[in-house]
Parts: structure tokens; C-alpha cells; sequence
């Protein structure tokens, strides 16, 4: 029977959540049976993007990371923890704001996979690939460790230990994976690199608009499993879905990856009800304060361009120039068509998916564009909103 172990912190001290990290690793056995010594253990956070404080919920914080390389390292296996972020994101700067530089310090391993050595490794049966564009250091682990934090996704409702293993592929298969079906493509990535264990960060978690935007929850637990697919299916019942909402735990489990029926995983520690807190999803989010106007992202359209769309209307927001967005429809993803009543002016075309569109508003080049880019489509050559936007470069390529 699957295994997941639900530990509540005691506090939010480093220590207090490394030890609720090792707690809930010994509560389903400890590492034993996973890692030998002499072991590269590839410990892999969720550091998509940098969020504006380190603990929202938006980033993996490094404790939990930390007391994980602790307990590898007195295996005498080698931990290395790995990440790349989010398409077009640099990774270096979310290992800064996230202050993984003090793993460093003692001497572990933080790598920025970005900057590694490319390796293609293959996939049996795939659905959506038959190869992942990764890395030697990805291919060369004996075990890997997801690290997730729990928060909600404005795509995939939320996003956790299977969800996270996005980070293990280069950037321009994370944005095909967008357009074939990045549910099954991450699925793929589970079978195929099949993790060993997840350790689940819930001390600060988000709700709402994440996959960054969203609101810290401070939920306090920390949990951990060798079935990604049963902590999943539980940290979805914690936030307060079926953990059949969440396709990508369903399809995993249709492949046979692991548990989704709550009835059939034994709960260790803390029980799910003592815990459990609906979590607003990112579909019942308003952006307060911003006027109306039409958001448009195409199913296939990447964390990438989200990210970058929902950036950009925050920075108008910090700008108080977020009246201009009035009447405006935001397209982002490779949607076929424009709305047919929509006015040329009105018109923000985001991204290299909607350039053939371009003779149907104001295209905005990039894959994905940067947020100036995409404020300056928005504001168009509105001189009086002055300073930056007015200034920068062209926008259209
Ligand atoms: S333009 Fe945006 S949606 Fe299209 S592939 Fe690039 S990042 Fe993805």
C-alpha cells in the first residue's frame, strides 16, 4: 500500500523545518531502500520564477531541500539539488531571491541545469514524446527527488511533485510541450524518469493566481511519499479537490504510475482532515483593481507567456497605469483566430504562437516576450504614461 506522511512544522525556523523534513521521510520508512551510498541523488526543487519574497509559496524553499541533502548525505550518497525554471526564466536569479546560495555555503551542490550539459534521454511509449531534451546530470542520477511547493496553477489547477518535474526538460521542449499536451508531456517525464520519492513543501503554500501571482496559505505541513502520484492525490484532497480534477494525477494513475484512491494510501502522521483547507482556485481570481478587459490564453499557450502576461499587468498595476487596459483583449498561446468583434487597436497579440495574426493587432515579438514588451503592446504610443514603456525599444520583430 502506498505511503504518504503528513507532518506538521513546528514553527519556521530553519531548523524547526528541516526537522519536520526528516520526520516525514523517517514516517514512511526513511531512505533506506531508495539510496546506496555512492548515490547521485538529483534533488529537484520548484524554482520556476522568481517570486517578489522568498517564502509565498511561489518557490520551493531551500530548508526543505536542505534537510533532504542532510539525510543523503549521511548516506554517504552525493546530493546535487537541480532545477531549471520556467521558459525564458533565469534560473540563477530564482537560486538567488530563493537564497539557495546558503546551500552553497555549506558546501552542497546547487546547479543551474540551464547552463549543464545537454543529453537526450529516451522514452518508451510515450504519448506526447519519445525523447526528452534534458540533461547528462538528469540521465546520470541513480535517484531523483521531487521537491515541490503546494500551490494552485492557473492551467493545471495545481501543480505538485509530478507537475514539478517540468523543470528536468530544456526550454524549447517545455514549450512544445504546451502545444502537444503538456498534462500527458509531464506524465511522460514521471515514466520515464520515475522519481524515487517526493518531499512536498507546505509550510507556506499559494492559492489563487499561481503559478506565481497567487496568495501564501500557511498551511505548516511538510509531506512526503515514494508514490508521487498517492501525494499528489493527497495534497489535492488537502487544497480541496477530487484528485480526479487534477488530470495530470488521473492520467498518471491511468497509466498505472502510481495511487490515486485515497482509500487505498496509508496516511502516516498527521490525518488529512486535521489539515485540510480549500484553497481558491486561479479560475475564481479576480486581478483587483484592474478594469475590464479579455484575457485570452490558448490552451497551448506556456507557463512562459502566461507568467509574462500576468507580470506585465501587475507592473501596470504597480505603475498606476492599469486604466489602459480597459477594452483591451490579451492573446497569448497559438490560438487560429482573433474574436471576430475585436478592434484592430484594441488588439495585444503575445508572443512568436500569434505572429501570423499580427495584421489583426499589435503583436508583441518574443518566445516568450518580456514584460516591458508586453506593457508597451498594451499602452501602445501612449507618451503621457511616460518614463520606460514609452522609451524602450520596438516591440514587433
Ligand atoms: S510564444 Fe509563448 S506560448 Fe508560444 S511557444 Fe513561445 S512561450 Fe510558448
Amino acid at each position: 500500500m502506498s505511503k504518504v506522511s503528513i507532518v506538521k512544522t513546528t514553527g519556521n525556523s530553519e531548523s524547526e523545518v528541516i526537522s519536520a523534513v526528516k520526520q516525514a521521510i523517517a514516517l514512511i520508512g526513511g531512505l533506506q531502500d531508495i539510496v546506496k551510498p555512492g548515490n547521485i541523488v538529483l534533488i529537484k526543487p520548484n524554482l520556476v520564477a522568481p517570486p517578489k519574497e522568498r517564502v509565498t509559496g511561489a518557490i520551493t524553499r531551500y530548508e526543505v531541500c536542505l534537510g533532504i541533502a542532510e539525510l543523503v548525505k549521511e548516506m554517504g550518497a552525493e546530493p546535487i539539488i537541480a532545477e531549471s525554471s520556467a521558459a525564458g526564466v533565469d534560473t540563477e536569479k530564482v537560486i538567488e531571491v530563493g537564497d539557495y546560495g546558503k546551500i552553497r555555503e555549506l558546501g552542497y551542490k546547487v546547479i543551474d541545469l540551464k547552463k549543464a550539459n545537454r543529453a537526450k534521454i529516451k522514452v518508451t511509449n510515450g504519448r506526447i514524446v519519445q525523447e526528452l531534451d534534458s540533461w547528462e546530470l538528469v540521465n546520470a542520477a541513480d535517484v531523483i527527488v521531487s521537491v515541490p511547493v503546494m500551490k494552485t496553477h492557473d492551467q493545471t489547477e495545481v501543480t505538485l511533485s509530478i507537475k514539478n518535474l517540468k523543470g528536468l526538460i530544456e526550454d524549447t521542449q517545455k514549450k512544445i510541450f504546451h502545444t502537444l499536451g503538456v498534462l500527458e508531456g509531464v506524465v511522460d517525464i514521471l515514466q520515464t524518469l520515475k522519481p524515487s520519492l517526493t518531499v512536498m513543501d507546505g509550510t507556506v503554500a499559494q492559492e489563487g493566481f499561481g503559478p506565481i501571482f497567487g496568495d501564501p496559505v500557511d498551511l505548516g505541513i511538510i509531506l512526503a511519499s515514494k508514490d508521487l502520484v498517492a501525494a499528489d492525490a493527497v495534497a489535492s484532497v488537502i487544497m480541496g479537490y477530487n484528485p480526479e480534477e487534477v488530470l495530470i494525477t488521473k492520467f498518471a494513475a491511468e497509466r498505472g504510475l502510481g495511487e490515486i484512491d485515497i482509500n487505498n494510501i496509508e496516511i502516516k502522521g498527521t490525518i488529512i482532515d486535521q489539515v485540510k483547507r480549500r484553497f481558491k482556485r486561479a479560475c475564481e481570481v479576480e486581478i483587483e483593481g484592474v478594469p475590464s478587459f479579455d484575457l485570452l490564453f490558448d490552451e497551448g499557450a506556456c507557463t512562459g507567456c502566461r507568467n509574462t502576461v500576468l507580470s506585465a499587468i501587475m507592473d501596470m498595476k504597480s505603475d498606476n497605469i492599469q486604466h489602459l487596459l480597459e477594452g483591451k483583449t490579451v492573446i497569448a498561446g497559438p490560438l487560429p483566430n482573433v474574436p471576430p468583434e475585436s478592434k484592430k487597436e484594441d488588439v495585444v497579440l503575445v508572443g512568436k504562437c500569434v505572429k501570423h495574426l499580427h495584421e489583426f493587432g499589435t503583436y508583441v515579438k518574443g518566445c516568450p516576450p518580456n514584460n516591458i514588451w508586453v506593457v508597451k503592446g498594451i499602452v501602445g504610443d501612449r507618451m503621457d504614461v511616460g518614463r520606460r514603456y514609452a522609451t524602450e525599444e520596438g516591440v514587433t520583430d
